[in-house]
């Protein structure tokens, strides 16, 4: 079962929705994440399909969170997620991996920096993820 009950509450506490920023350079994935945001009011949704567009997004926009596929073409998530925590060190950013290994996330030096989702994801998974990210960014002191 999907729970939005508490991200809806925090939205309308902080009186406006999430922006999202989901990265990952296969369309299947992209529209499994983007049905997120015809459920809920309280989440908006952007879409970047490579590191450098996404690096390109975070600087033009406020977002609350980033989903990070690791392996893309243009810019690797791993290094898109380190420039990330450059630009926004407290943005969070959840890391969404099919076939990348635990020990290209403790090379890179990401581990930390970023919660882990394995694919294939459920979308009831990617929301509940979503939801822990956003409680600690908001309430967690880490801003
Ligand atoms: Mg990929």
């Amino acid at each position: 079962m999907i729970k939005l009950n508490k991200i809806e509450e925090m939205a309308r506490q902080r009186g406006r929705s999430f922006r999202i920023l989901i990265v990952d350079d296969e369309p299947r994935v992209q529209d499994v994440f983007k049905e997120f945001c015809t459920i809920t009011p309280s989440v908006e949704v952007d879409l970047a399909a490579n590191g450098l567009d996404a690096i390109n997004k975070v600087r033009a926009n406020n977002y609350d969170l980033v989903t990070m596929d690791l392996i893309m073409p243009e810019m690797a998530g791993v290094e898109a997620v380190a420039k990330i925590k450059e630009i926004k060190p407290h943005l969070p950013v959840i890391i969404i991996t099919g076939n990348a290994t635990e020990r290209l996330i403790n090379q890179a030096g990401i581990r930390g920096a970023a919660s882990l989702l394995y694919k294939p994801v459920l979308l009831e998974d990617f929301v509940d993820e979503v939801t822990l990210a956003l409680q600690k960014s908001t309430t967690g002191g880490t801003r």
